[in-house]
């Protein structure tokens, strides 16, 4: 019987357990323990009930083109739980000079493909239209090294693209900034279009009719959630695993490499696995590997991370009518505000908030803005209060508020990160028996480390001569 150590209960160690506990029922000589060091699992995935309002903490939904997270749902029985965006109501606003100006249709992230509209579009200036012009005819270019999303922007669109749209939405996403993140690791599409094409405009919507023609039907939500909000995706994977296999409150101090094996060193003491999956953040497994190898420690610090602050606020039937449609609004860096973003959720996911209420999802912090964690609650809330009275002019009482905190939990792929990524595996390899899993490595979305767990179980299992390259049937949907 091999025995595989998994560290870390967010999302990417639970694919990891699934995937073992997959297997292990299927009849694979496989057994496995996670490792959680606080009290529940799912990491920054948490949904609470308040006041008949769904209120996501973390994560509210994630991207539908990346299939990871919804095959996971689908594996463990909440197929018919899957829900999609609300996209006829799908309409972002940025925050110019004070005014909210609605994000022109057919730009897709930050690349215009409808003209029209973005001609018509006051979020530009006159300049910046012109270089979208100018854009549909840029050659082809393979950069040399990686680069800034800014950078990159900025050589095709100019800089009022990057301060209006790059830089908020990767605030929005990444809690980070346009002017650190790297191109390469954070937009690879981007990079590989603008080798083969030249012009993003031209090869966005290239693809866009490319995938227009391959799909049957609709398109599909931009973004996917679950009915019962994100918390119940973590519970369904929870219910998979044998409960004997999972260690809540329990902190690994050290995993040590010994006679070709490792052990796992808490506080109950050490115990001796085939192999083990690292899936904590990149600073927490920094410090879990020093006294293997420094040198894989070292690099593993040198991927940063930003914190995050979620804050949510119900209200009654009277503001939500006097809310703007959409999905919400972007706060570019210039306008000086704490907030980055906020979400009208009961427009994104209308089942979210009864009928007669209105539920906005502000976020602040990220990696500009880490002293926001100081502050406590009541600090934070007046802030948002603040800033939402100056932006939308909601000065109305909050039927409920809550404020949630996450320390160091957003993964920073700054420039080089992929080289960085390639030093890591060269190091890693040295050591058999090791994996890792989790939001530092190739994407920070939740499909992103659904996948990234799934694929550190089967390699472990490959490399330990378990498994070979058949299908292993799914687990029943209910046991
Ligand atoms: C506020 C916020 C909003 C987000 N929104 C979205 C979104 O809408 N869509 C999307 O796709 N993604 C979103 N993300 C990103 C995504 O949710 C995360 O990247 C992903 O959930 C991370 O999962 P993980 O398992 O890698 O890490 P985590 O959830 O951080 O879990 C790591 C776990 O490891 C444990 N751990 C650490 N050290 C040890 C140790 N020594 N011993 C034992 N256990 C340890 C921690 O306690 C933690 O539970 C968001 C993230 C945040 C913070």
């Amino acid at each position: 019987m091999k025995r595989i150590a998994i560290i870390g209960g967010g999302i990417s160690g639970l694919a990891a357990a699934y995937e073992l506990e997959v297997k292990r029922a299927a009849g694979l000589p496989v057994e496995y323990v996670l490792y959680e060091s606080s009290s529940r699992l799912g990491g920054v995935m948490v949904t609470d009930h308040m006041d008949d309002c769904l209120v996501e903490a973390g994560p509210d939904s994630f991207l539908t083109e990346k299939p990871w997270a919804s095959d996971l749902c689908r594996r463990v029985g909440l197929g018919d739980q899957l829900i999609g965006s609300n996209d006829p109501q799908r309409k972002t606003y940025i925050l110019v000079n004070g005014r909210l100006i609605v994000m022109p249709d057919g730009l897709m992230f930050m690349v215009p493909t409808k003209i029209l509209p973005t001609v018509l579009s006051p979020l530009f200036s006159v300049r910046t239209k012109l270089r979208m012009a100018a854009e549909w005819f840029h050659p082809p270019h393979q950069a040399q090294g990686d680069e800034t999303v800014a950078s990159m922007v900025e050589r095709h669109y100019g800089s009022e693209m990057v301060e209006r749209l790059a830089d908020p939405l990767l605030s929005g996403v990444y809690g980070g900034e346009a002017d650190q993140l790297s191109v390469r690791a954070v937009l690879a599409r981007f990079a590989d279009m603008e080798a083969k094409h030249g012009s993003l405009g031209r090869a966005m919507l290239a693809s866009r009719r490319k995938m227009a023609k391959a799909r049957k039907g609709p398109a599909p939500p931009l973004f996917t959630s679950l009915k019962n909000g994100m918390q119940q995706m973590v519970d369904a994977v929870v219910a998979k695993l044998n409960p004997a296999c999972v260690r809540t409150a329990a902190s690994v101090d050290a995993v040590l490499r010994e006679n070709d094996g490792w052990h796992v060193v808490t506080d109950a003491g050490s115990q001796r696995f085939d192999s083990v999956i690292v899936a904590t953040p990149a600073p927490s497994a920094a410090n879990l590997l020093r006294g293997t190898s420094n040198d894989l420690a070292a690099l593993l610090r040198t991927i940063h991370y930003s914190s995050s602050v979620t804050v949510t606020l119900g209200y009654d039937k009277a503001v939500r009518d006097s809310l703007p449609p959409g999905f919400g609004f972007l706060i570019p860096r210039s306008e000086g505000k704490r907030m980055l973003a906020a979400t009208f959720v009961h427009n994104k996911f209308p089942h979210r908030a009864p009928e007669d209420r209105a539920l906005i999802r502000c976020f602040l912090g990220g990696a500009r803005d880490e002293q926001i964690l100081d502050l406590d609650e009541n600090q934070i809330l007046q802030i948002v209060r603040s800033e939402l009275r100056q932006i939308i002019g909601l000065s109305a009482e909050p039927r409920f508020a809550r404020v949630y905190k996450w320390r160091a939990a957003m993964a920073q792929y700054s420039v080089g990160h992929l080289e960085r990524l390639e030093r890591i595996e060269r190091l890693r390899q040295q050591l058999p028996g090791l994996a890792f899993a989790g939001n530092g490595f190739r994407g920070i979305g939740v499909p992103d480390c659904v996948k990234s767990g799934r694929d550190a179980a089967d390699d472990q299992l490959r490399a330990l001569g378990l498994l070979k390259d058949e299908p292993i049937p799914a687990l029943a949907p209910h046991r």
